[in-house]
């Protein structure tokens, strides 16, 4: 019978226990070869503690004994026929996969393979945290939704997949911005939480409530061409993301997926790895990702690995915790939340940009600071580009005296190159407020939003 914490010893004394071991000078875990352990009895506490410290990934899967002891149905023996004829898997293994309850943070890129591998192989309960609605961009690589879901909330359309997908598998939604008030009450009824997050705040917010409630968290993130994957488990005695990445970075230095683009299918690549790490975890078998980082470049078609270790001076998993409970992640991760609409004397509206270019005899330029790419796909007719990246090589091919409206995607980069400019001593100058994106949606829908 393969260990599931239930042998009679509560999960929460083996979990003391390890780290009683560990604390206590015993090799850490990370990087250790995994050996399989079976013990069809468990004779003493000892053996018991032995054997979790022998095995490199224990998860306490807190299993539904109910559907653990159940049999599987004809249809589920059809349905999970190559999984059954896996040693590896056998009807143990099946009934642990239906017995697991994992959540799934985010229904967006990476969480579409996760769910939908995890609820094709059988996993009983599957919980989506996502608030977002389903738009056009998204579909270039979230395949939980279709072109008839644009505009529905997430989680109804991961649900609609999914039941497609498995009827057999309970989804549960949490139409919810993950916060720290309801973070904690979220994840506490699940086995394994897995990151599918696009943003640091609830990044950090996951990370530290499963490493509060001692929970498994399988991180995977993606940009452009780039993907990295791991598990962390502190109480297993693997690090967790903040001994990686202990402070976020400034806000605004690291471009978003909308920002910076990403490959449509790498997403699937890193997602399919992050739901292969919780079936290994759930069927206790392999070399868990604990203790490393994938790296993965898709252009080179390499992947890379980094060991990782606990750090003990991490601050919500060392040895010396210096917070127990969840804080304020948007503060954190050094985002303030939005001051009321202010007129901004550097800015003119769309409608300006207009009057601009239609009546030349103003003496306006507008300039387009984007990069070459997006004035591909999208641009307003009669501006001609300058981008941002260029300007301080190519800001003498314009004139301090004249007057210019600039504009980006968005009202942020026009910002910038206005005051780049500014101290470069140019007088007449203003960045048109939410870019090409209000123009598209104010005054010519024929252009294109990306
Ligand atoms: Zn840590």
């Amino acid at each position: 019978m393969p260990y599931t914490g239930s042998a009679g010893i509560p999960a929460g004394e083996l979990e003391r226990r390890h780290h009683a071991g560990r604390d206590a000078g015993a090799p850490r875990i990370a990087g250790q070869r995994r050996c399989h352990v079976v013990y069809p009895t468990v004779r003493s506490v000892n053996a018991v503690v032995n054997a979790v410290v022998l095995i490199s990934s224990p998860i306490q899967v807190r299993c539904d004994k109910y559907r653990l002891n159940m049999e599987l149905s004809n249809d589920e023996v059809r349905r999970y026929s190559r999984h059954l004829i896996l040693p590896e898997v056998g009807m143990a293994g099946q009934k642990r996969i239906r017995s697991a309850r994992v959540l799934c943070v985010g229904a967006g890129g990476l969480g579409s393979p996760i769910a939908m591998y995890l609820a094709a192989a059988g996993v009983g309960t599957l919980g989506i945290v996502d608030f977002d609605a389903v738009d056009s961009s998204n579909l270039q690589r979230q395949l939980l939704h279709g072109t008839e879901d644009v505009g529905r909330p997430k989680t109804e359309s991961a649900r609609d997949t999914l039941r497609r997908l498995n009827p057999n598998v309970e989804v549960i939604l949490h139409d919810v911005r993950l916060g720290r008030d309801n973070a904690l009450d979220i994840l506490s009824p699940y086995d394994i939480v897995v990151d599918g997050t696009d943003n640091f705040p609830t990044r950090y917010l996951t990370n530290d409530a499963c490493v509060l409630l001692k929970k498994p968290n399988i991180y995977g993130s993606i940009f452009r061409f780039e993907g990295q994957a791991s598990v962390f488990a502190p109480h297993l005695g693997g690090p967790c993301y903040r001994c990686l990445f202990p402070e976020p970075p400034p806000p605004g230095t690291v471009p978003s997926c909308a920002e910076g683009g990403v490959l449509g299918v790498l997403p699937g690549i890193i997602g399919c790895i992050q739901a292969t790490e919780i079936l290994k975890l759930v069927l206790q078998q392999g070399t868990s990702l604990m203790g490393r980082l994938l790296l993965f470049n898709a252009l080179d078609m390499k992947f890379r690995e980094l060991k990782l270790r606990r750090d003990p001076q991490c601050p919500i998993c060392g040895d010396h915790p210096t917070f127990k409970e969840l804080i304020d992640y948007d503060q954190f991760c050094g985002i303030v939340p939005e001051p009321e609409p202010m007129t901004n004397p550097d800015e003119v509206t769309v409608q300006d940009m207009k009057k601009a270019l239609d009546n030349p005899g103003l003496g306006i330029k507008v300039i387009d600071v984007r990069e070459a790419d997006e004035y591909e796909i999208a641009k307003v007719d009669g501006v001609p580009l300058l981008p941002l990246s260029q300007i301080n090589e190519r800001f003498t091919e314009l004139d301090p005296n004249q007057q210019y409206y600039l504009h980006c995607k968005a009202g942020v980069r026009s910002l910038k190159a206005l005051n780049f400019l500014r101290q470069q001593g140019f007088k007449y100058l203003k960045s048109v407020k939410g870019g090409i994106t209000a123009w598209s949606e104010e005054i010519d829908s024929k252009v294109p939003r990306y």
